[in-house]
C-alpha cells in the first residue's frame, strides 16, 4: 500500500517535471540531454540523436541532390538547426520534398521539419507552424536573355508562364494575373527546361531561386532575372502544428546562428559564391510560434 502510494507520488512528480519542462521558455543554444523531458521535434533530437528533414532536391545553391548529397543553403540553416538540437549531420536522413507536399510530409510525420523555400503564410499556418523566417525573397520572373517585352508581372498578359502547383508564386499569378496563360509542373526545373525549349516565355517563383537556375553552367549567358520583385516570400522552418516549444527553440538557434557567424558562413558557402553578400537575419521578425 504504502509502496503504491509513494509510487504514485513519484509519478505524479515526474508528469509535473515533465509538463513543465516542455512548456518551459528554454533558453536556446545546448542540446542538453540531462534536463526534463522535451517533447515535439526536440524530444524527437534529444532521445534518438536523428531527425527526417524536407528539403528541395532541385533548386541550385539552396536545395540541390547530386547523387545521395544534398547541397545548398536551406540544408546548411537545416544543419546548424539539427546540431543545436543535438544531432549531427550523419544523423539527419535528407528527404526529397516537393512544393505541393511539405504540408502533408509534417502533417503525416514523414519528415520532423521542412526547411525548403518555404514561404510562412496565413493559409500554411492553418496547417503546419513555422520558426523563422531565415531568409526573406520576392517573387521575379525569368526569361530569356533576348526577351525585352517581359519586363514585369503586368506584361504577362497572354503570355505562357510557368510555376509549381500550390507555390505561392502560382497563386500570385492566378489571382492577380489572370490573363498569364499559367502552365504548372511539380518542379522548377521542368519550367526551366520549357523555357529553354521555347514552350513557355517565362518562368516565375523567387528571385533567389531563379538567380540559381540562371547561374548553372548549363544555361550560361542564356536566361536573366528580370529584377523587379513583386511579393515579400518569408522562408520559414515548417513542423508540426502546435510544437511550440520546439519551434522556440529552433528561433532561439537561429538567433544564436545569425550572431556567432555560422548564418553567414552558411550563406557564404552557398548562394554568396556568386558573389552575393550575406544578408542580415532581422531577429525581430521571428515568428511567435503560434
Ligand atoms: N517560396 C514559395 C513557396 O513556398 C515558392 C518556392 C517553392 O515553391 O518552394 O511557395
Amino acid at each position: 500500500m504504502r509502496l503504491s502510494r509513494t509510487l504514485a507520488v513519484l509519478t505524479g512528480l515526474a508528469l509535473a517535471l515533465g509538463f513543465s519542462g516542455a512548456c518551459g521558455g528554454g533558453s536556446g543554444g545546448g542540446s542538453g540531454g540531462s534536463g526534463p523531458a522535451q517533447t515535439g521535434v526536440v524530444g524527437k533530437a534529444q532521445q534518438s540523436r536523428k531527425l527526417v528533414i524536407g528539403v528541395k532536391a532541385d533548386q541550385p545553391g539552396l536545395g540541390l541532390q547530386t547523387g545521395s548529397r544534398y547541397e545548398g543553403f536551406d540544408i546548411e540553416i537545416a544543419k546548424i538547426v539539427a546540431k543545436d538540437l543535438g544531432v549531427d549531420e550523419s544523423g539527419i536522413e535528407w528527404k526529397t520534398t516537393t512544393t505541393p507536399n511539405r504540408e502533408a510530409f509534417i502533417q503525416q510525420g514523414t519528415v520532423d521539419l521542412v526547411v525548403a523555400t518555404y514561404t510562412i503564410n496565413d493559409e500554411r499556418k492553418k496547417k503546419v507552424s513555422f520558426a523563422g523566417p531565415y531568409y526573406v525573397a520576392g517573387q521575379d520572373l525569368l526569361v530569356k536573355t533576348d526577351n525585352a517585352d517581359i519586363t514585369g508581372p503586368e506584361a504577362l498578359d497572354g503570355k505562357k508562364v510557368c510555376s509549381v502547383t500550390g507555390s505561392t508564386p502560382a497563386k500570385r499569378i492566378q489571382t492577380e494575373h489572370p490573363k498569364a496563360h499559367l502552365q504548372l509542373f511539380d518542379a522548377y526545373s521542368k519550367c526551366v527546361e520549357a523555357l529553354g525549349q521555347g514552350s513557355v516565355d517565362a518562368v516565375t517563383t523567387d528571385d533567389i531561386i531563379l538567380a540559381g537556375y540562371a547561374a548553372q553552367p548549363q544555361f550560361a549567358g542564356k536566361f536573366k532575372v528580370v529584377g523587379k520583385p513583386f511579393s515579400t516570400e518569408p522562408y520559414g522552418i515548417g513542423l508540426k502544428k502546435g510544437d511550440k516549444s520546439s519551434c522556440e527553440k529552433i528561433n532561439a538557434i537561429l538567433t544564436a546562428a545569425a550572431s556567432d557567424g555560422r548564418y553567414k558562413a552558411a550563406w557564404d558557402a552557398t548562394l554568396g559564391r556568386s558573389g552575393k553578400p550575406a544578408p542580415t537575419l532581422d531577429t525581430s521578425k521571428l515568428t511567435s510560434c503560434e
